[in-house]
Parts: C-alpha cells; structure tokens; sequence
C-alpha cells in the first residue's frame, strides 16, 4: 500500500546542515500495523511528516497504492491529508476555538465524509461523550490526545501515521486507544505506522522498525 524509497532530508540549522534521513525505505502493507522506534531525535516525526504529505523529501519516492506523492504540489498533499492519509500528531494541534464535538467533525466535514453513526461509536469508545461541548484549553492532555485521535479515524483513512499517540495516557486508555486503531487496519483494510516507546504497545503491532542515525534497521 505505501511504498519509500531511499528518502533523504536534511535541515539547515543555525550550526549548518543536519542530515536527519539517509537513504529510509519502508513498505507498509494493507492491514498491516508496523511500531516504529528511535532515540529521540533519530527523525520519527521526520519520516512521518514525510509519509503523510506535510513535508517533501530532499530526494526518494513515496507512493500510495501505487500513486506518487512525494511530487505533489501542497494543493495534491492537502487533498491526500483530507481524505486519505491521517496523521495523528506528536504536538496536537486541536482547533482551540471548536468546541470538541467540532473538531471531532472537522476533518470529516472537510473531506465530505462525514458519518454520525461511525462518528458517535468514536466519541463513546474514546470516552468524550461527556466533554464534547468543552473546549481544548479546557481538557487535559489525555482527554486532548483522544480528541485527536478520533478526529483523525473519523474520515476512514487508508492509512494513519501516529506519533506517540499513547504518550499521555495511562496503561488502559492507552489499550484502548490501539484497539481502535489496530481494528481500523483489520476491518477496513487501512494501515498503521505508529510511533511508540512503549515494547508493550509494540509487541501488538505486526513489526517494528527501528530507526538510527538516519537508517532504518
Ligand atoms: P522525538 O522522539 O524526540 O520526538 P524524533 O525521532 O521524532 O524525536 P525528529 O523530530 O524527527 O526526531 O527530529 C530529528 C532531528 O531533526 C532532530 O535533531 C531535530 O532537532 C531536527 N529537526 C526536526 N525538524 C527540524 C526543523 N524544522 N528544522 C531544523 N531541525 C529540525
Ligand atoms: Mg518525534
């Protein structure tokens, strides 16, 4: 399903050039989950914003069933985020003058999919069906974290790229939050590439890559 191929990226920074990537190839199949691990910094958020459109390789080829993106001008990246791949972000980046019922929308709104039944088994699994009149400033970092979460499965994406999505969660929630998110990949043949530091959480995910200065190994 989604295919890259010797992705390199590098930054330019008050001390020079910093080569975050070298050369990353990752397939990741339909229905499958794959748990990607490295020392902070070793560039997870990196290759995910590479993966999910919102950055550009220096050099390499990305492609979505097939279909390149990685040469894609930002109106063809924006259409794929909207309607087809899903990031789950690291920092949230929840709307903060929408109520949560309206960010849990939002995303789906937006591509035009939007489905109240889906959208409702969502917000009662994620445990928010009591906060979706609040606003974000007015939630705590997990209740946050699942507002993301669920404004990100809302549209069915093919793929979801999530970067520590259970980092603020405690050990149950954050059981919970993966069931929703591995039973995306099973029933409607989505894929999963998530960031976690957690072996736990790993180990129920199909593979793990691991990703050290700038390789995957
Ligand atoms: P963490 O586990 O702490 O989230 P990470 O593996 O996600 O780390 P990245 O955020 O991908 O790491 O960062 C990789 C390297 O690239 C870091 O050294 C970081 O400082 C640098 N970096 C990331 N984004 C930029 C940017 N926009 N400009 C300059 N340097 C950047
Ligand atoms: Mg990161």
């Amino acid at each position: 399903m989604l295919s890259a191929r010797d992705l390199t990226k590098s930054f330019t920074t008050s001390e020079g050039s910093l080569q975050v990537l070298s050369g990353v190839s990752v397939d990741v199949a339909q229905g499958e989950s794959v748990a990607l691990t490295g020392e902070s910094g070793s560039g997870k958020s990196t290759l995910l914003h590479l993966l999910g459109c919102l950055d550009t390789p220096d050099s390499g080829t990305i492609t979505l069933k097939g279909a390149p993106l990685h040469d894609l001008d930002e109106a063809g990246r924006a259409q794929i985020r909207r309607s087809r791949v899903s990031v789950i972000f690291q920092q949230l980046n929840l709307i903060p003058s929408l109520t949560v019922a309206q960010n849990l929308d939002f995303q789906a709104r937006l591509a035009g999919v939007l489905d109240p039944s889906w959208q409702q088994e969502l917000t009662q699994r994620l445990g928010l069906t009591h906060l979706l009149t609040r606003y974000p400033e007015q939630l705590s970092g997990g209740q946050q974290q699942r507002v993301a979460i669920g404004r990100s499965l809302a549209i069915r994406p093919e793929l979801v790229l999530a970067d520590e999505p259970t980092g603020n969660l405690d050990e149950a929630t954050a059981e919970t939050v993966l069931d929703l998110l591995l039973e995306g990949v099973g029933r409607s043949g989505s894929a999963l590439l998530m960031v976690t530091h957690s072996p736990r959480l790993a180990a129920r995910l199909d593979r793990v890559l691991h990703l050290q200065e700038g390789r995957l190994r």
